[in-house]
């Protein structure tokens, strides 16, 4: 029988793993494999026609000894309280991998939005950010947007919050719209850090972007400007898909058409001059770096034997399975992970945090320069605890970031 897929018990797999090679102290271990606490809501709301429906909501807490915990929401029919709490440690390891103050947190509602009004979307996240009032807060969990939700999403859930307190508290959500508080820079974020991590993966292999293709699974928020970002690169993108297939050029795909494209007609199958390929044939396709940009458990036991990229560079969290990694990194691919790779998003969202509370904004230029930075120091971090421990850059971010969770928990005692 096919074992189901337990995204925390994977994300306890990767974590045990780490501090089995650091030796972790095994009071801590106890105290990280687990969430500190998990919230678990019914959202009521009345349909457009006149019927209630119950939503399930969850927001879980996994660590806030480095600062307030901080992690998106998610709106999708396949979320579970497994994933959001897989999705809550993984954002402590990312904050604390990058290096900013603020612990792991992680929110998802079971829902289709996508066969929602956008008063019925409006309704469930206001009674889930109702639900949650007392769990979310500037300085004690701020939610941002992830797969299926937007700054929309996130302007709602402020402006319910600020009903509640009866002050304007900019700083609860991040990625909301610049209009109230969003930070400039904070849309494209994701794919800016994951391109910059990219860019420093290329130097270590000592290859030119001019040489390199690359294929993006997910055209979302992170994939499309991923694409983007590395086409402006120089790199030539030669597939990319999402949730209704892939398209494929080996001469290369121009992105920003290729998202012109699917503004119109909400796929990018169909996009003139290229090939129709599936989600399955894309992740196998002969390429330099593989970018999945879109769910977890996608890279697995069953098919990471077939995959011939030479660099995985995780935008999405979670994609591959520790037993895909097993198969990979016998074949000397290189994984640079979720935690390091996508955790450009969360670098400026706490930009837009720290304007927000000061209520003073930076310039475009500004954010840029300082997310370009913080991306390139985390990435030689884990290269050089790779090197110090021997392994593979997964368990090195993991061992950096354990580090220094651990640390602010002992210097709380
Ligand atoms: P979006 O909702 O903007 O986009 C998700 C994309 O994935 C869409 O293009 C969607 O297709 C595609 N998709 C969904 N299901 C499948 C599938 N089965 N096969 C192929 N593609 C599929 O989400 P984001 O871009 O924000 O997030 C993507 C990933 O990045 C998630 O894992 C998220 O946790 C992670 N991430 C995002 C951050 C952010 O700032 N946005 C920050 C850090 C991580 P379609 O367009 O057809 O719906």
């Amino acid at each position: 029988m096919k074992k189901t897929f337990n995204p925390f018990l994977m994300a306890q797999e990767q974590f045990l793993k780490a501090a089995k090679k650091m030796n972790l102290d095994e009071n801590i271990i106890n105290i990280l494999k687990e969430p500190q606490e998990a919230l678990e809501v019914s959202i009521p709301i009345k349909t457009d026609s006149g019927k209630v429906k119950v939503f399930k909501g969850y927001r879980v807490h996994h660590n806030n000894a480095r600062g307030p915990y901080k992690g998106g929401i998610r709106y999708h029919p396949n979320v579970t309280l497994e994933e959001v709490k897989a999705l809550a440690m993984w954002m402590t390891w990312k904050c604390a991998v990058v290096g900013i103050p603020f612990g792991g947190a992680k929110g998802g509602v079971v829902c289709n939005p996508k066969q929602m009004s956008r008063r019925e979307k409006e309704a469930l996240t206001r009674e889930y950010t109702r639900r949650m009032i007392n769990f979310i807060g500037p300085l004690k969990d701020i939610p941002a947007p992830d797969v299926y939700t937007d700054s929309q999403v996130m302007a709602w859930i402020m402006d319910e919050y600020n009903k509640y307190t009866g002050n304007t508290t900019l700083g609860v959500v991040t990625g909301k719209p610049l209009a109230i508080g969003g930070s400039e820079g904070r849309h494209a974020s994701t794919g800016k850090g994951l391109t910059v991590v990219v860019q420093e993966a290329l130097k270590y292999l000592e290859m030119k972007p001019e040489n390199t293709t690359a294929v993006i699974q997910g055209y979302g928020n992170l994939g499309h400007i991923a694409a983007e970002e590395m086409y402006k690169m120089g790199i030539k993108i030669i597939a990319v898909s999402d949730s209704k297939g892939g398209i494929y050029n080996p001469k290369g795909l121009n992105p920003l058409k290729v998202e012109s494209f699917k503004q119109k007609t909400g796929s990018v199958v169909g996009f003139p001059d290229a090939k129709k390929i599936t989600n399955e044939k894309l992740l196998q396709l002969k390429t330099d770096v593989l970018a999945p940009c879109a769910l977890e458990n996608v890279i697995t036991s069953e098919n990471a034997s077939k995959i011939k990229a030479k660099i995985i560079a995780e935008g999405a969290n979670g994609p591959t399975t520790p037993e895909a990694e097993k198969i990979l990194l016998k074949k000397n691919v290189l994984i640079f992970p979720d935690i390091l790779a996508n955790a450009g998003g969360v670098v400026v969202s706490y930009f837009e945090w720290v304007q927000d509370m000061q209520g003073y904004f930076w310039e475009l230029d500004e954010i840029h320069a300082k997310l370009d930075k913080i991306m390139t120091k985390a990435f030689w971090n884990v290269v050089d605890m790779a090197e110090k421990h021997k392994t593979d850059f997964r368990t090195a971010a993991y061992i950096f970031a354990i580090q220094k969770v651990a640390e602010a928990i002992e210097k709380r005692e």
